[in-house]
């Protein structure tokens, strides 16, 4: 749900300041109702919305499943003039925004959409969806390191919430260890700042999972929509 006259801007009625002024004088009508409290929220892509007794096009909502290389920003514009994930977008006429952030330097599972609720149920905490990450990190990682992680660190940011960490294999001649995290949250750098803490600086980092979304499918750089049933089951 979002705000009346943010929902008419963004269908391209008028500026935000101009629709409040429409709304208050009474020309609008939601679901055949005049609303004149600016405060209303209505949600673009089932409410009927009329100005002056005309309607205005309803919202399509989509979201996509990209597979983010390394060397993109997760965001729509970069004021250095850095390559966005939306430069990997080619060909879609929404407005879509990235769900959640992964660094620049990280690659992996990324969804996006022009849904603001989906965004914000997807990325709140409480929602508790895992998020799992392969993670190249420097030197053997032991046993002891891993049982660290799983209780949780002492972040400057606070501690953290139990995370699931897994060895998976460690190479002899880089001397790194593969592992496989599992967190819920989603802090500023928090994989990078966790493995940090215990010792072992992470050299590469890809998300592989969200909840039950996978990577399968979609090459490095590819992205494909999610199915009506996959956005309902992420509700
Ligand atoms: N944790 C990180 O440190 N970086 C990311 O991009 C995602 C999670």
């Amino acid at each position: 749900m979002e705000r009346l006259q943010k929902i008419m801007a963004q269908a391209g009625v008028a500026s935000r300041r101009k629709c409040e002024e429409l709304i208050v004088s009474g020309r609008v009508k939601v679901n055949g109702v005049i609303i004149q409290e600016l405060g209303y929220k209505a949600d673009a892509a089932r409410d009927e919305i009329e100005v002056d007794g005309k309607k205005i096009a309803r919202e399509n909502h989509v979201y996509f499943l990209l597979n983010k290389p390394t060397g993109y920003i997760t965001s729509v514009t970069d004021p250095q003039g850095r390559k966005t994930v939306l430069d990997l977008m080619e060909g879609i006429e929404e407005r879509i925004y990235p769900v959640g952030r992964l660094d620049y330097d990280t690659s992996g599972l990324l969804l996006l959409t022009n849904d603001g609720e989906f965004a914000n149920r997807i990325t709140h905490p409480r929602h508790e969806l895992d998020k799992v990450y392969e993670a190249i990190v420097k030197g053997r990682m032991e046993e002891e390191a891993l049982i660290r992680l799983r209780q949780g660190i002492e972040l400057e940011d606070g501690m953290t919430a139990p995370a699931d960490a897994v060895r998976l294999r460690f190479n002899e001649k880089s001397k790194t260890t593969l592992i496989q995290l599992t967190i819920h949250e989603g802090r500023n750098r928090q994989v990078r700042r966790m493995c940090e803490a215990v010792g072992h600086p992470v050299r590469r980092l890809k998300r592989v999972r969200l909840a039950f979304l996978t990577l399968e499918g979609v090459p490095e750089g590819g992205y494909r929509p999610l199915t009506a049933e996959e956005v309902t089951r992420l509700y």
